[in-house]
């Protein structure tokens, strides 16, 4: 199988993406972040240029303009998009990508880059597990939680046209499962 090396990662908010994420950028070799464009505001901890692009939405409006994006969605009221430049040149440098973008973003880079893509999905052991993870991460309000949940049933109904889903029950193995898996898409086997 031709290499593939977008690695796309989708998930309910909560599911444990960015744990994920984290952990194959540490153990995949060469393997670099996407860093999307967005106009949601940037929250503790978050570093422009590494974590997302923060933009006003003009700035934001003048990337769809231009042509500067491969796929955007609206989500929880931001903009979201991916920088079509960056990925561009990590397929010629024949780099691996990491993804994390929402299941609609997901299906787009697909169509956009089908030969590169491999899409996993991480899933929630429950929606009621994904509300406990919510809640101790505290990084959004009640009324966000809830917004989140409600999409994160949105989500799950995308879960069977991705390559590959886990199940994020306990988390070491969930992290080797993804490893093994990226490593095989990467590979081309
Ligand atoms: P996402 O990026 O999908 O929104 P995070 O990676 O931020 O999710 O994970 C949400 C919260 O759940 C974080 O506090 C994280 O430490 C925790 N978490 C991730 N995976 C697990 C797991 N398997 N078991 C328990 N907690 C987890
Ligand atoms: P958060 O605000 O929690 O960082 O992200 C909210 C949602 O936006 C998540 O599902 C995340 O994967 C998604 N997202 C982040 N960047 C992009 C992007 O470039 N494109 C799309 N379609 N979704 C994105």
């Amino acid at each position: 199988m031709h290499p593939r090396r977008l690695i796309v990662l989708s998930a309910p908010s909560g599911a444990g993406k960015t744990t994920v994420a984290r952990y194959l950028l540490e153990t995949i070799p060469g393997a670099v972040f996407s860093v999307s464009a967005t106009t949601r505001p940037r929250r503790n901890g978050e570093v422009d240029g590494r974590d997302y692009h923060f933009l006003s939405r003009e700035e934001f409006q003048r990337c769809i303009e231009r042509g500067e994006l491969v796929e955007y969605e609206e989500i929880f009221g931001n903009y979201y998009g991916t920088l079509r430049s960056a990925t561009e040149q990590a397929l010629a440098e024949g780099k691996a990508m990491i993804f994390d973008v929402d299941v609609k973003g997901a299906l787009s880079l697909k169509r956009a880059f089908p030969d590169d893509t491999f899409l996993l999905f991480i899933a929630p052991p429950s929606l009621e597990e994904l509300e406990r993870r919510l809640r101790h991460r505290g990084t959004e309000t009640d009324e966000q939680i809830r917004r989140r949940l409600d999409r994160a049933v949105l989500e799950m109904s995308y879960r069977d046209q991705f390559d590959a889903v886990i199940v994020n029950d306990d988390l070491p193995t969930t992290l080797e499962r993804a490893r093994e898996l990226v490593e095989r898409a990467i590979a081309g086997t």
